[in-house]
């Protein structure tokens, strides 16, 4: 059944539906490309906005379909949020799906089409897929834990959690539901609580609907929480992840929206084991003027190399590096690079970097338990508070910048990790899970096992 030239051995088709952000597209088309090696076809729906890279896919088929994307700006509100952005896309582009969807659906001279997979957050695909009877599997971007916080969220603001300030003692204190999690980190998730729950209630109703969920976690980190998901959540579920292992890090899907510098490479190979720093926040996250000042000095402040991905436009107001404090290049000298977008996952692999400063996407989180590589915390919004909690304090393989983009602090944390024994032991609990990842993906592990059941269950449609 194991095909990676193109033969289709199953004689089924897998239609995918891809959020166009970096941390939803890229996972997506690895579990396409995964799909692809146990004998499915693949085609790929997917909007005009951030559209895949098809040469890096020559084996999937791509249908572009319009979204109404670029008249969003006239239906902006004044402070836009992540709900309003994927609701506006949700409601936009269902027409133009469902058209796309039926029409793959009625080709004669191709396989048939075994089942629908979309971004659990594209809500109005399962009536969809309901009425042209095509089964839809959900993919899951985030950890699984998530995925009960926000199907709490409506209740946790009817609790009152969103009008709390850090005068507020109940702010620092676990969340009686999930008492891993402090009651700061479900707050920190959303800018727009009320408009977050809504949409998030719509997800779940659909979620629920739908004939099965994909993880891109694994269960080892998880289980007490996949145990709890069975009640919340009675359909099939498949823990598959995490999905960058299934490619070497130097098969780069990342560079999907962002052109990837290199030329850092020849500089890092002069590095010792474990000494460099590196620091991204991801494809969305935005900081900050001072923000980025006060962790630009946290750099400068201590005397280890770095490497730093400054996305353009990440700095809220500024096109990219223009605000960095006076005489930090010359002060820097070559002890730091500052690039715009890197291969991440071929950076953590590289012997020489010995921590990853991050926001806590989930994927950059994954990408790093692969590599054994102790993270600090950054978090900024949707489930970033919820993994850097679990980083830190349930797993223990990095620490949380708990008091925000401060020098000082951020100083003392890079010591901790960089040069204290703490550090040390942070980074053998990180290479023990990155040794249970390995296991899961040996045969009989739990991973190789999910991927055997989703193939199996896909067939029996
Ligand atoms: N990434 C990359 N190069 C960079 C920074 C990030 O390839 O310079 C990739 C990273 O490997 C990860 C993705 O971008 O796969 C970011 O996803 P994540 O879920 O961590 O965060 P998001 O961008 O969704 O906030």
């Amino acid at each position: 059944m194991k095909n990676h030239e193109g033969e289709e051995a199953t004689h089924r088709r897998i239609i995918l539906f891809p959020l166009p952000v970096q941390g939803h597209l890229s996972p997506m088309l690895q579990l396409a490309n995964i799909l692809h090696t146990q004998g499915f076809k693949i085609t790929i729906i997917h909007v005009q906005q951030n559209p895949p890279n098809y040469s890096n896919y020559p084996h999937f088929t791509f249908k572009p379909i319009a979204d109404g994307f670029s008249d969003i700006g006239k239906h902006m509100p004044e402070k836009p949020d992540p709900s309003f952005y994927i609701t506006y896309r949700n409601e936009h582009c269902a027409d133009s799906f469902r058209d796309c969807l039926a029409g793959l659906l009625d080709e004669p001279d191709e396989p048939p089409v075994a089942c629908l997979i979309t971004d659990a957050e594209y809500y109005i695909t399962q009536e969809i897929a309901d009425s042209l009877k095509v089964p839809r599997v959900v993919f899951w971007a985030c950890t699984i834990v998530s995925v009960l916080v926000y199907r709490d969220l409506s209740f946790f603001y009817d609790k009152g959690y969103f009008n709390l300030t850090t005068k507020d003692p109940e702010y620092e204190e676990p969340v009686p539901e999930y008492p891993l999690l402090k009651v700061k980190d479900v707050i920190k998730t959303s800018t727009n609580p009320y408009g977050m729950g809504i949409f998030q209630t719509k997800v779940m109703k659909q979620v629920k609907a739908s004939s099965g969920i994909i993880w891109n976690s694994f269960k080892e980190p998880e289980e007490a929480i996949l145990k709890t998901l069975s009640h919340a959540f009675p359909i099939p579920r498949f823990t598959l992840g995490p999905l960058p292992k299934y490619l070497p890090s130097s098969t780069s899907t990342s560079g999907i929206i962002f052109e990837q510098d290199r030329t850092f490479f020849s500089w890092l190979d002069t590095k010792a084991p474990k000494s460099v720093i590196y620091v991204s926040f991801g494809s969305i996250a935005g900081i900050t003027k001072s923000e980025f000042q006060e962790a630009a000095y946290g750099l400068v402040n201590i005397d280890i190399p770095f490497l730093w991905v400054v996305r353009p436009g990440m700095v809220k107001g500024s096109e990219w590096i223009e605000w960095l404090p006076e005489n930090f290049l010359e002060e820097v000298g070559d002890r730091g690079r500052i690039v715009k977008w890197c291969p991440q996952k071929e950076v953590l692999a590289h012997e020489a970097i010995g921590c990853f400063w991050t926001h806590s996407g989930w994927n950059s989180t994954l990408e790093s338990i692969c590599e054994g590589v102790p993270m600090i915390c950054s978090p900024c919004i949707v489930g970033q508070p919820i993994i850097a909690r679990y980083v830190s304090d349930v797993w223990k393989i990095g620490i949380l910048l708990e008091d925000g983009l401060e020098r000082e602090g951020i100083k003392r944390v890079l010591k901790r990790l960089m040069l204290d024994k703490e550090g040390e032991e942070i980074r053998c609990r990180i290479n023990a899970l990155k040794d249970e990842v390995n296991i899961s993906f040996r045969e009989g592990g739990s991973s190789h096992r999910s991927l055997q059941s989703l193939v199996d269950y896909i067939l029996s449609f």
